[in-house]
């Protein structure tokens, strides 16, 4: 107990200092470092990673199963606007997703898991992934290899609607797909005056926006979650002159596959067949996110078990359409099962606002959830078939 009330006031340095010092994705170099250097420092073995702000370690030995256990080290372009004493000194950056959280709980889950490590009965391998925010960084991490021996993965994310010693489960769905979306438009540009010598965008960018709004009300099962927002429409610059071209973008977010290359289809025809009703040329840019993300229902069990064993309070949470690119390691190339558990951070303010904060009494509970139920799925590993996400 003493050995873990001096780890868990070492973590809240870590969190304290990794919130201190926010990086954007890809240039985590700092805190891949401290990651790696307390590691390092505590006996705990690092593979080597191509990703120069990605650090992966292994706890365990033997050709038993492998746990993959997944933390996101990101800050967000954001002015912080907390009181906190170790706000962020970085400007324009901070920590508002709560990914210092996640590091600095997966740092003291490896610390936990590494001081039992002749007792497990298979390896845990830790990996610390650069650029959620982006989207790109579980797909890095992918790409090196290193998650391939991984038979399930858990992550776990800060949630501020939750209060600390909660934590959310909740089985299949619960992070949408993302994808993003660029319209332009081209007309020809006239003098306001002689709209019949120009071919005018903005009512032509007008009618697709309005028209793509039924591809949700009129085209999809209403039981079926399919979000489009158009965002952002931009076209012409005074009042006197016909623009020459103009652009909208926006988001889909879906939760089924089917439902996602159906309604991109339908985008595309609607876009299309719209602009050319009125003579203007269309160009779609269409930039494909992380897929929905589903929690394995046999791994939402367990985890309940282990967190109620713990004395932590469950709740189900609620499904959301935003986006998290873990559901990559549950994905191609190789399907496996995973969980994602939101930890509950306490409020008010939402993740991505300057006022964010991520109460660090949760930190611990939080890291000794993980290798309690990493150490429990590797003592008891899962029986049953996969639920297959679709
Ligand atoms: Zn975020
Ligand atoms: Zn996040």
């Amino acid at each position: 107990m003493k050995q873990n009330e001096s780890l868990a006031r070492e973590q809240r340095g870590w969190f304290e200092a990794i919130h201190r010092h926010p990086e954007l994705g890809n240039e985590e170099f700092e805190t891949a470092a401290l990651v790696r250097q307390v590691l390092t420092a505590h006996g705990i073995r690092l593979l080597p990673c191509a990703l120069p702000t990605g650090v992966v370690c292994e706890i365990g030995h033997g050709d038993g199963p492998v746990i993959g256990l997944r933390a996101d080290m990101d800050a967000l372009p954001i002015q912080e606007e907390t009181d906190l004493p170790y706000r962020s000194e970085v400007p324009g950056c901070m920590h508002a997703c709560g990914h210092d959280f996640h590091t600095a709980a997966l740092m003291a889950a490896a610390i936990l898991l590494h001081e039992a490590e002749d007792t497990l009965p298979g390896r845990v391998r830790l990996f610390f992934q650069p650029a959620e925010e982006i989207t790109d960084g579980a797909l890095q991490m992918i790409r090196t290899g290193l998650t391939d021996p991984a038979e399930l993965m858990l992550s776990l994310h800060t949630y501020p609607f939750l209060e600390p010693g909660t934590v959310g489960i909740r089985e299949g769905a619960v992070m949408a797909a993302v994808d993003q979306f660029k319209v332009t438009v081209t007309g020809r540009g006239a003098h306001a005056a002689s709209p019949h010598l120009g071919l005018d965008p903005i009512p032509v960018l007008a009618e697709i926006t309005l028209a793509l709004q039924t591809l949700v009300s009129r085209r999809s099962d209403p039981f079926d979650q399919v979000l489009l927002s158009v965002t952002h429409l931009e076209a012409g610059n005074t009042w006197n002159v016909i623009p020459e071209r103009g652009e909208l973008e926006g988001t889909l977010r879906t939760l089924v596959p089917e439902s996602r290359a159906a309604t991109r289809e339908r985008f595309h025809r609607v876009c299309r067949g719209i602009s050319e009703a009125h003579g203007c040329a269309c160009e779609i840019t269409w930039m494909a996110g992380p897929p929905a993300l589903y929690n394995d229902v046999r791994l939402c069990e367990r985890a309940k078990a282990v967190a109620e064993g713990l004395g932590l309070r469950v709740e189900r949470q609620p499904c959301s359409m935003g986006g998290e690119d873990f559901s990559e390691y549950l994905d191609a190339p190789r399907k496996r099962p995973g969980i994602f558990i939101r930890i509950g951070t306490g409020g008010p303010y939402a993740s991505h606002h300057p006022r964010f904060t991520a109460a660090p009494e949760a930190l611990f509970p939080a890291s000794v959830l993980m290798a309690e139920l990493a150490k429990s799925l590797l003592n008891n590993p899962l029986t049953g078939g996969a639920n297959d996400a679709d």
